[in-house]
């Protein structure tokens, strides 16, 4: 029998827009997202409505129909929740890009959500042009996105230019969504490989999004009653990219639901992250292990004062309970983890907040959801032993746009979604993430897709074959290669060529880090499939030599 959440609540059923701004509620005035480096360039929700009605209005009469995909490229600065909010308030659907992103992958990007238009911050503006170009993507829908006006670029012109303004937009209106639409209205595009294979755009509705930020809340405050008195006192460090689902979700929406100001980072930097909690008495951070890890070991942590945490959110990649206990420790606060993918939105179980958990569990099931266990005979399994987490709920995917077997393939018959991670449940509903089933790799939280090296290392005019997983090392994993060379070209080319030449092709965190290694053949079951258990077994005794 799967397993429910002990926990149900209500869940809004509309467009996130109405659920922002739920009609005749005031409108906060007060700044919520805020420059960190320059706190004057700040945003209120009542300023950010306005803007959200100018875009939505410009991108209406741009032409745009709904559902019409907008890709953002663009790193961190105030003006993407305008975006996110304003594209997806239009009816069209957000989808960020990578900034790190070189041509090849934005390419990749622009032709499979087959955007209509783009954002780009000016800086990105010639890598943009080159994919652009290569995909035929008319320069007169492309336009500079940055918190500051930036007049025209290489014939791009500014997104305020296609607005109308604060006074002509101020009786626009959204489409209000009913309970159906809100479940079948697409509002981001987030890319994720899944299981297996590339990346691919996962249809977030507005209802998985309202229901996440209400879970996530929920199992946030369940040790912590709400009050709304204390709300404002609460702030919040925005560094997670807004191109990815868990960025997007706390800096974005649950700030705004919450009325949490939210002090945003253009980029990740250690020391300005250690400044910014100091210098802007920072409350609650949601982060990933790498950050963990630094606070563990990086010795400027210690000079800086990170009293005012209360809250610390940590998920995306595995986290030992040793780290999470010794940060705990050593900033005097309580670490909780929590567990998600691209594909539930982004979390499905959290260690509600404030909760001393020392033994490296993930949580309980959000409300509203339901999970099983299912081991490699796809039988479910019971308390204490391994399986697949299978996963139902309002936070669950659409599905993978415009690829049905894709989709077809991800949902079991009971319509729970696959998620290639292996846990295990206590007595009480707790879960721990013990392995991963699937291809995937995850370096500082960052997805890798084996497929997408392996078939740009067969670009490589000396590679015959290639096969690409993730080698362990103690506190992170990192993608490593193993390549046959062509008969005629077993001597062209070193390892390290081979891990030069990728690097110059792909983003850092994509680069074979773990190494590259020559053997005679890649191994492959009968029907051609790369028997990953073998490669896995490779690296794991690789590691023990590294
Ligand atoms: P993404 O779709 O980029 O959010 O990546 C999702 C994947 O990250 C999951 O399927 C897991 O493999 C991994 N992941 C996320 N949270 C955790 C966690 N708390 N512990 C272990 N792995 C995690």
């Amino acid at each position: 029998m799967p397993t429910g959440s002990p926990f149900q609540i209500d869940i809004p059923q509309t467009d996130l827009l109405t659920y922002l701004f739920p009609p005749a509620q005031a409108v906060s005035d007060k700044p919520l997202w805020i420059d960190a480096d320059d706190t004057q360039n700040s945003l209120s929700p009542k300023q950010l409505l306005q803007w959200v009605k100018r875009l939505g209005s410009g991108l209406q009469e741009l032409g745009l129909q709904r559902q019409d995909v907008v890709m953002m490229y663009s790193t961190n600065h105030i003006f993407v929740p305008v975006a996110y909010l304003g594209i997806s308030g239009a009816g069209c659907i957000y989808s960020g890009c990578n900034p790190a992103y070189g041509v090849e992958e934005t390419v990749f990007q622009i032709q499979d959500t087959e955007c209509k238009a783009i954002l780009v911050e000016p800086p990105l503006v010639p890598t943009l042009l080159e994919a652009a170009s290569k995909t035929n993507f008319p320069q007169n829908r492309i336009f500079l996105f940055s918190d500051k006006e930036t007049g025209t670029i290489e014939s791009i012109q500014d997104w305020r230019t296609i607005l109308p303004s604060t006074s002509q937009a101020e009786s626009w209106k959204w489409k209000i969504l009913n309970a159906e639409q809100s479940r079948t209205t697409v509002a981001a595009l987030n890319y994720s490989s899944g299981t297996t294979g590339l990346p691919k755009g996962v249809m977030i509705s507005h209802q998985n999004v309202i229901a996440n930020v209400e879970q996530s809340i929920f199992m946030r405050d369940l040790e912590q009653p709400y009050k709304p008195s204390s709300r404002p006192q609460e702030r919040w460090l925005g560094f997670l990219p807004l191109y990815h689902a868990y960025g997007q979700l706390w800096s974005i929406v649950a700030a705004a639901r919450t009325l949490s100001p939210c002090y945003y980072m253009r980029s990740f930097n250690y020391v300005r992250f250690l400044e910014n909690i100091q210098n802007h008495r920072i409350t609650h951070i949601q982060t990933a292990p790498p950050v963990i890890v630094m606070l563990a070991k990086r010795p400027e942590t210690e000079k800086y004062d990170l009293s005012s945490l209360q809250n610390v959110l940590c998920g995306a990649a595995p986290l030992s309970k040793e780290l999470q206990n010794e940060v705990s420790a050593k900033c005097g606060l309580k670490v909780v983890q929590t567990w998600g993918m691209t594909e539930v939105t982004c979390s499905s179980l959290h260690v509600p907040g404030g909760r001393d958990d020392r033994s490296g569990s993930v949580g309980y099931i959000d409300p509203n959801a339901t999970m099983k266990l299912i081991d490699d005979n796809g039988k479910e399994v019971g308390v204490g032993d391994r399986g697949e987490i299978h996963v139902k709920g309002p936070n669950v995917c659409m599905g993978y746009w415009r690829n049905e077997k894709a989709t077809k393939e991800t949902f079991d018959e009971e319509g729970f979604l696959k998620t290639g991670d292996i846990a295990i449940r206590d007595h009480n509903g707790l879960f721990w993430i013990v392995d991963r089933k699937k291809e995937l790799i995850k370096v500082k939280g960052f997805q890798v897709a084996p497929a997408e090296l392996e078939a740009l290392l067969l670009e490589h005019e000396h590679v015959a074959d290639a096969a690409v997983c993730a080698i362990q090392l103690e506190h992170e994993e990192l993608p490593r290669a193993y390549v046959a060379l062509k008969s005629q070209h077993k001597t062209a080319s070193s390892e390290w060529d081979i891990e030069k030449w990728v690097a110059g092709r792909v983003a850092k965190h994509k680069q074979l880090l773990g190494g590259v290694v020559f053997i005679d053949e890649v191994p492959k079951s009968p029907s051609g499939k790369i028997q990953r258990k073998v490669l896995r077994e490779w690296a794991k005794k690789d590691a023990e030599k590294w």
